[in-house]
């Protein structure tokens, strides 16, 4: 018997957990302080009410033998999949059909998911900085070597710095899997649809598969952003999108998402929308029929309306931090079409060295960039997931230090 050793080489990453040991530490040498944690990543606005309201429907159905739901199906109910195509795609001039549009549980699980549709003996290229489930997962499946000064060795890595704009560059090689997140996080950046179209044209000369990870599309403000991969001709060729509710809605804990797989997609003559529903149809056994009504609701003018309160609200957040600290005198990026924003750290500084310091002095918690990614040293995400009050007063201390 032999375990999957793979698993024994994923580092584990101590981010968050160092940050809450930090904090707490202090926070016992300290009990008086009032700290402000700007480095969540999850959301804090409630659920819109039209979408409990729904689900509180959906709920007093199951009372009846008439209403009653059992197992879902596992690619997700029709109501919702026809919803989201007329929603986020038929409006924006996309064509899909309902069945290229896979419900789940989480972007998560599907971005970790989609790699069992894949042959281990792909070349995988990922950004760095980077949301570490891409690599996590890679690692599992056995795609990635070694790990040598830090970097597996038969990962392909895209080093996004100010440098290039936090773009990735098109790889001098020929890569097989490009994991892509636009607007991205950490860094808060986007692409351009003429950008997101070199990938493209990279992807289907290369016969890649771009996986574009698009959790955050509904905090795009600007005109020339893609929301969709699918905006950009040939991309039904080369990509799968993933979707969420979680940052858009509030769905973190209610949890639900979408994965888009066009027909047109195939490899080895082989469709991969038709590999997804088979693996989707053994493993994933569908998102319950009351987070789904949920989730319908959200398309619903009252649940657009809601949702677009909400983040505006996180908006005005990401609008005080950039604003605050340009002003106290930090290079700042990201925040315009994303809830994050990624700061230079002041020269001679790390990223940890940045963390003590805003902890220590300001009574502020965020995120050092180091623990993205090795080219996110020197860099610092905040979040503008918190507070609205107490986002001012962070950045008021920030600035009020900064400008002595
Ligand atoms: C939050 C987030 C998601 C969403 O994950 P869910 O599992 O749907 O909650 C996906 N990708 C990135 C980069 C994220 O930050």
């Amino acid at each position: 018997m032999k375990i999957n050793e793979n698993f024994l080489k994923i580092q584990n990453n101590y981010l968050f957990s160092d940050i809450a040991k930090k904090v707490s530490a202090y926070k016992e040498a300290n009990p008086a302080a009032d700290i402000i944690r700007l480095g969540i990543g999850d959301v804090t606005r409630p659920l819109p009410g039209v979408v409990t309201e729904a689900m509180k429907k959906a709920v007093r159905e199951q009372e009846s033998v008439e209403g009653f739901r059992g197992y879902p199906p596992e690619y997700g109910y029709d109501f919702l999949r026809s919803a989201i195509n007329r929603h986020d795609f038929a409006a924006r001039g996309v064509t899909l059909k309902d069945d290229e549009i896979f419900v789940s549980d989480g972007a998560k699980s599907d971005c970790g998911n989609i790699g069992d549709i894949f042959d281990q003996d792909n070349l995988v290229a990922v950004c760095d900085p980077l949301y570490p489930v891409y690599v996590d997962t890679n690692v599992m499946a056995g795609r990635s070597g070694e790990l040598v000064n830090g970097r597996w060795s038969n990962f392909h890595y895209m080093p996004c710095t100010a440098e290039n704009g936090f773009l990735p560059e098109l790889p001098d090689r020929k890569v097989d899997l490009i994991y892509l997140c636009f607007p991205n996080n950490p860094t808060g950046m986007t692409m351009t649809k003429d950008e997101l179209a070199k990938w493209v044209a990279y992807a289907n000369e290369n016969d890649s598969v771009i996986l574009f990870d698009a959790a955050y599309e509904a905090f795009i403000t600007e005109e020339d952003v893609p929301h969709s991969i699918f905006e950009i001709e040939g991309a039904k060729t080369c990509a799968i999108e993933f979707r969420s509710f979680s940052k858009t809605a509030g769905f973190t804990g209610a949890r639900c998402a979408y994965t888009m797989i066009p027909h047109e997609l195939k490899r080895g003559g082989v469709e991969l929308n038709a590999l997804w529903a088979r693996r989707q149809a053994t493993k994933f056994n569908g998102v319950s029929y009351i987070t789904q009504r949920g989730a319908e609701a959200v398309f619903t003018e009252a649940g657009q309306e809601q949702v677009r309160e909400n983040i505006r609200y996180y908006r005005r957040n990401a609008q005080v931090i950039a604003r605050g600290l340009k002003q106290a005198g930090f290079t700042v990026y990201g925040g315009v079409n994303s809830p994050y924003i990624w700061l230079k750290v002041p020269d001679g500084m790390t990223s940890w060295e940045f963390f003590d310091l805003l902890l220590h002095k300001m009574q502020v918690v965020g995120t050092p960039g180091s623990g993205f990614g090795a080219a996110g040293e020197g860099y610092f995400r905040l979040t503008s997931f918190g507070d609205g009050a107490k986002t001012e007063e962070a950045v008021a201390r920030i600035s009020a230090y900064f400008q002595k």
